[in-house]
């Protein structure tokens, strides 16, 4: 399953091969793909021909194409004769377990898996959307201004910024993390609180910040507040450097794993092996269907929990 920083690689791939460029066509090979578009796949293909594409973004797991009216003219943000024109729609991806967006000579062979396939006014290379498990999506939404004012798709209109966002507020988080009377790992998976931290990102920054999973938010100090979002912020940007460096070639690929995964774990999937801090055994624990991960050790069980 992509994560945020997996996602966020894919978005900075993209940029250099979609940005500025006019959709010519979407044909769409499979409706499932575009479910989420509730008009259909033939009303998903008119609303993207002839768009001027801007450059990609992102919060949390989803990622879009801003869409400027026809024959608008890009102008990159902050640069000379700008602003221009405002995105009015935006291609809205989420991946899913399998999705990839990838990018190619136009007259490539075609994977079994291809389910959208967008083409460029220029003829240059066209954009894949191949999806094994079809538990990915794309559809096109309108732009909305988000809780923190920037023009994002609507169906992510109530989702937080990430922690790698500069629009992310560090003060309202911790104000939430006080008024809400839960967990913090569940804190963290909230997306309406903080979005893009998964299952695995929350485990490898609790057990940096040395905070129990089921730690009452509302008993956490400022200092640990701030000491489990650094850490948040510094296993994804970690992950990111390592998943930063593929897309030079004319490829952008997304599989759900970068070699971050294997490499720099340190509680997530590590049950019964040493901590690298103290050597206790890691620990796992049920939670909400899923798992946590912990060094009994360095994360002590709060006195009072929340799970
Ligand atoms: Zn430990």
């Amino acid at each position: 399953m992509p994560e945020l920083p997996e996602v966020e690689v894919v978005r900075r791939g993209l940029e250099s091969w979609v940005t500025g460029r006019t959709v010519a066509s979407a044909e769409v090979l499979h409706p499932r793909a575009v479910r989420r578009h509730e008009e259909g796949p033939a009303d998903f293909a008119g609303r993207l021909a002839g768009r001027v594409v801007a450059r990609p973004k992102r919060r949390g797991k989803y990622m879009w194409l801003p869409l400027l009216p026809e024959g608008a003219d890009y102008v990159p943000e902050g640069e000379a004769g700008g602003p221009g024109a405002e995105p009015t729609e935006a291609m809205l991806a989420h991946l899913g377990m399998s999705g990839q967006l990838l990018v190619g000579e136009p007259d490539r062979e075609r994977h079994k898996h291809l389910r959208v396939r967008l083409t460029f006014t220029d003829g240059g290379s066209d954009l894949r959307f191949v999806d094994q498990r079809t538990f990915g999506h794309l559809l096109v939404a309108d732009v909305v201004p988000s809780r923190v004012g920037d023009l994002v798709p609507a169906p992510v209109a109530h989702i937080a910024p990430d922690p790698l966002e500069d629009a992310f507020d560090e003060e309202a988080f911790f104000a939430a993390l006080k008024r809400r009377r839960t967990g913090i790992k569940r804190a963290l998976l909230d997306q309406s609180l903080i979005s893009g931290v998964g299952n695995i990102y929350a485990d490898e920054a609790l057990w940096q910040a040395k905070l129990h999973w089921a730690r009452p938010t509302e008993t956490m100090t400022r200092a640990e507040a701030s000491r489990v979002l650094a850490a948040a912020q510094e296993v994804m940007a970690a992950a990111l450097g390592v998943g930063g460096t593929s897309f030079d070639a004319l490829y952008v690929n997304v599989n759900g794993e970068s070699g971050y995964f294997e490499r720099s774990l340190e509680a997530y999937g590590r049950r019964d092996e040493p901590c690298s801090r103290c050597g206790t055994p890691i620990r796992r624990d049920e939670f909400m269907n899923r798992s946590s991960y912990s060094c009994p050790k360095c994360q002590p069980r709060p006195r009072r929990a929340r799970y």
